[in-house]
């Protein structure tokens, strides 16, 4: 590990580890809340946030048994390293992150909900005030980052899926549209008789357009 990181421990033999801008991710959080016990709360929230961020990757790698080799947690986007995947994969793990944090949101949003209905306590919310801070207002922003579709962040990954689904719907046109009927096979049999019945056809025709002719002239 290298001195940019703080290395947190392992995780069923994976490496987990901090970089050092999350430091600035809890001064960003003394900026907004002006409080340390608030800050405080916040950055355990936010470190929570994280993980489940990454575990999301985690969560989507294990199913697809891809090997995951080291977990860091960031100031913005934490990285979840792994082995090879497939683009459709890639794809795949990268959703993972930001379906985790829309779990946590729903969660966060149950729970704003219960306490606003049930407990009045100054205590409780002075713990529950910056949870929920992070977990509804903030979560929602780094969503947003999570999402952007540069540099290091799971957008890039993400939104193959808008080419993939289009790619899916061309196929879908092209299968759903008619086929040509299919040109006959016939036998070399099946084509001689083919001919020699054109051929009569096209000679009865002349003689009956021959036959027709001297008629004419006869009547004149
Ligand atoms: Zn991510």
């Amino acid at each position: 590990m290298d001195e940019n990181h703080w290395n947190l421990g392992t995780w069923r033999g994976v490496p987990v580890s901090m970089h050092w801008t999350f430091l600035l991710s809890c001064a960003w959080l003394f900026l907004i809340t002006w409080s340390l016990v608030a800050t405080a709360i916040a950055s355990v929230a936010l470190l929570a946030l994280f993980f489940a961020h990454e575990f999301g990757h985690v969560a989507v790698l294990r199913r697809k048994r891809i090997p995951v080799e080291s977990i860091v947690i960031a100031g913005l986007h934490g990285r979840t390293s792994h082995g090879w995947a497939s683009g459709r994969d890639q794809m795949h793990v990268a959703w993972g992150g930001v379906a985790a944090q829309l779990v946590v949101l729903v969660l966060a949003l149950t729970l704003q909900y219960a306490l606003v209905s049930f407990v009045a306590s100054p205590l409780a919310w002075t713990i529950a005030g910056p949870v929920l801070l992070v977990w509804t207002k903030l979560n929602v922003f780094l969503m947003v980052i999570a999402l952007l579709p540069i540099g290091p962040f799971d957008g890039r990954d993400a939104w193959t899926v808008v080419a993939r689904a289009r790619g899916a719907m061309r196929k879908r046109r092209v299968a759903k549209a008619p086929k040509p009927m299919p040109e006959p096979q016939l036998t070399e049999a099946q084509h001689r008789a083919l001919e020699a019945s054109s051929e009569k056809a096209a000679a009865d025709l002349l003689a009956k357009f021959g036959r027709n002719e001297d008629r004419s002239r006869k009547d004149a």
